[in-house]
């Protein structure tokens, strides 16, 4: 088979270790950073104190304030705190809630993101910012929100319940999982993405049986990691659209929303491209990947059906206009008719199957 392709490594230096914070005043000196403006969500303020009170004066600030999809006010407001402090970095504690509003700092004072992940969204590994302005979720892509450094400590993700777990853990499958029928897939990409969708089936039981099983907590984390590695390397096709979508409009939970829609697009797109279908079946141990994911996210317990979590049913018009607007690249060229029963599967919770698990 001919190869074509074009591999780019990011330049983001990756610190992994149970108890890896302990690395964290290192990294900081290695940057030469003094005065470190600190973000993070207001549930995870205390952690973020904890976390940089061995760091002493180089703490400019810490800004509790981070919302999910980087709200415009919330971003502004970050922006002008930073500034105010005269803060020369920006040291990111949590989810892709906190990563978001660092990036948005980051890309309009030019200044350095650590990150400490505590979730699997994956953000800290990609180029892609995103924010939302009254009501429409716009992402775009600028080197500068890269992370210099990343630090991933599985320790810190033993407090993330199992149900935000495992929702998280498909938010970042769907990174892997999209970046494989993505048209700037390289074969290093494809490898990366196999592997996370691997570790992060194979993990995510066990969080869920054992929520405190450091082994398995290091293994979803260590699948997030390639996840979001798969994520900043390729261009995102149907699943992300919809779900920037209907988090954007609807402000419907990010990973939840991810986990129900994920197996409704894989039942469409894997139909045609072959590649992908045969590296999740690999990866999964199953003749439908769709189906499987489905069945896995389910049988650990959430919620499969978007008129739950709080989408309107008489909005997913709205949703269907949106992307048919402006779409995004993907493998299968999506009728009216495909995103309208795709979409009401979703919103109904019914099981999703790809319509050809022979070919
Ligand atoms: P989040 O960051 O909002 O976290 C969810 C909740 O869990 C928050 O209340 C947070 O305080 C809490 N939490 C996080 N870690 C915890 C821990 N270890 N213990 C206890 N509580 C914890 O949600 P998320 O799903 O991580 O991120 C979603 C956001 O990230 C969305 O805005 C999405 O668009 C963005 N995102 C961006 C990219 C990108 O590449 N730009 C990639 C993925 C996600």
């Amino acid at each position: 088979m001919m190869r074509d392709f074009v591999h780019e490594n990011r330049p983001v230096r990756v610190v992994f270790a149970t108890g890896a914070t302990q690395f964290l005043p290192r990294e900081v000196t290695r940057l030469q950073l003094r005065r470190l403006f600190v973000v993070c969500t207001p549930g995870q303020a205390a952690l973020a104190a904890a976390v940089t009170t061995p760091l002493g004066p180089a703490v400019a600030a810490i800004h509790p304030r981070a919302a999910m999809h980087v709200p415009r006010a919330v971003a502004d407001a970050a922006v002008a705190a930073a500034r105010s402090v005269d803060a020369d970095g920006c040291l990111a504690i949590g989810g892709g809630s906190a990563i978001g509003l660092a990036k948005a700092v980051a890309r309009d004072t030019g200044i350095p993101i650590i990150a400490v992940p505590t979730t699997y969204a994956g953000s800290e590994m990609t180029t892609v910012f995103g924010v939302t302005d009254a009501g429409r979720k716009s992402t775009g892509r600028d080197d500068r929100v890269l992370p210099a450094v990343v630090i991933y400590d599985p320790q810190l993700t033993v407090s993330l319940p199992s149900a935000t777990a495992v929702v998280s853990g498909f938010n970042a499958i769907a990174h892997a999982a999209e970046a494989l029928y993505a048209p700037d897939c390289s074969p290093v990409t494809a490898l990366v993405a196999v592997e996370s969708v691997r570790a992060l089936a194979e993990a995510l039981p066990r969080v869920a049986a054992d929520p405190g099983d450091l082994d398995a907590r290091s293994e979803a984390l260590y699948g997030a990691w390639l996840a979001g590695t798969a994520l900043g390397a390729t261009t995102m096709s149907l699943h992300h659209q919809l779900c920037h979508i209907l988090g954007g409009t609807f402000d419907l939970p990010h990973a939840e929303t991810h986990t129900a829609v994920l197996p409704h697009v894989l039942a469409l797109n894997l139909t045609a491209a072959p590649h992908a279908r045969n590296a999740l079946r690999r990866a999964l141990d199953t003749a439908d990947p769709a189906a499987r994911l489905f069945e896995l996210a389910r049988n650990l317990g959430a919620e499969m059906a978007l008129k739950n979590l709080g989408m309107p049913e008489d909005g997913l018009q709205a949703v269907v206009r949106q992307a048919l607007k402006a779409p995004y690249h993907n493998p299968v060229a999506v009728t009216e008719t495909e995103l309208r029963l795709l979409l009401g599967n979703a919103f109904a919770g019914i099981a999703a199957r790809t319509e050809s698990t022979q070919r």
